[in-house]
């Protein structure tokens, strides 16, 4: 832990580079397959990938996109940084014209699934992908011909519910230099602890992302067949559900009162399983329907999360 070293030798300040950072880059590179740049939460690295557009560009965002990048985008383009367009299909002429595009898949929360290789195969500029729900070890876009992948490791990648962070990773070299010299002028840099941390998360990737997954394909086969339930999302990735009760947003909440393992927050890709109705936020999109509960599934013991839904859906 230290904001400056010793002059003369390998490392001058904080900023610039610390070890910590460069040890949970390592490993995140070999998990993606590129070059990795971290960053202090998963907004920084969307800002930092979204920041590599030039002058007078265009970037065509998914309009199914996690809230906080949708706003982010949209306050790029009021202070005059950049035109944003929203697309609905992989085909749009947007994804084919605009500079950059920057696209979830599955999308956050709705688990809506994008056909990347279709964007890949449209796009004319950098193709940013968020693959946040997804993790590397469902998906690795970069081997599909994406330019640049960002994460919050804040979610899975951390994954204890204890550190806020994120990352960039990038195929080219330069693209790469350019990340970090943002981060070095600009300061959105993660802390050393917070990189310890996270590159500890990293060690236990595989059997958290692998136990929550087989937990969350039971738990939503259970849900879809369970009476009080309209509808239930599980988009064959990753360890999130998409519930929708028939007694919409009032059962929801009784649901959400009556869990006693179900942790109550928001957040996702933590070892607890958490849930949350997401238009309680009054800044989520209103394309998402004000019933949506999303769950995030943990790693706890699957009979255990059953029963405990069971018993707070009143059967
Ligand atoms: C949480 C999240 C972010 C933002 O990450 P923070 O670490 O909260 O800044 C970005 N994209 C997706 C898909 C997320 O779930």
């Amino acid at each position: 832990m230290s904001s400056t070293f010793r002059a003369g030798g390998e490392r001058r300040y904080a900023r610039f580079s610390t070890p910590n950072w460069e040890a949970f880059e390592s490993a995140m590179g070999s998990l993606e397959g590129g070059e990795a740049v971290a960053f202090g939460s998963g907004m920084a690295a969307v800002t930092a990938a979204l920041e590599l557009v030039g002058g007078d560009a265009t970037v065509a965002v998914s309009r199914r996109l996690y809230v906080g990048s949708s706003q982010a985008v949209d306050d790029f383009e009021a202070r005059g940084r950049f035109r944003v367009v929203r697309f609905d299909r992989e085909t749009d002429e947007a994804v084919a014209t605009a500079d950059a595009v920057l696209v979830e898949d599955p999308t956050n929360p709705g688990l809506e699934r994008v056909e990347l290789a279709a964007i890949i195969a449209n796009a004319g500029g950098l193709v940013i992908v968020d693959n946040t729900v997804a993790t590397p070890i469902g998906r690795r876009p970069l081997e599909e011909g994406a330019d640049v992948v960002v994460h919050s490791a804040t979610k899975q990648l951390a994954g204890h519910s204890d550190v806020l962070m994120g990352v960039v990773v990038v195929r080219s070299g330069d693209l790469a230099a350019r990340l970090r010299q943002f981060r070095t002028l600009h300061g959105a840099v993660p802390g050393a602890l917070e990189s310890f941390l996270a590159l500890r998360g990293l060690r236990t990737l595989a059997l958290r992302v692998g136990r929550a997954t087989a937990t969350a394909v039971f738990l939503a086969e259970r849900l879809s067949d369970h009476p009080a339930v309209a509808d239930c999302v599980y988009p064959g990735i990753g360890a999130l559900i998409a519930l929708r009760l028939k007694g919409g947003v009032a059962a929801a909440d009784a649901m959400i009162d009556r869990l006693r393992l179900w942790e109550h927050a928001t957040s996702l890709g933590g070892v607890e399983s958490t849930l949350e109705r997401r238009a309680r936020w009054a800044h989520e999109s209103p394309d998402v329907s004000a019933d949506l509960v999303r769950l995030s599934v943990g790693i706890e013991s699957p009979e255990d999360l059953w029963t405990d839904l069971c018993s707070a859906l009143g059967e």
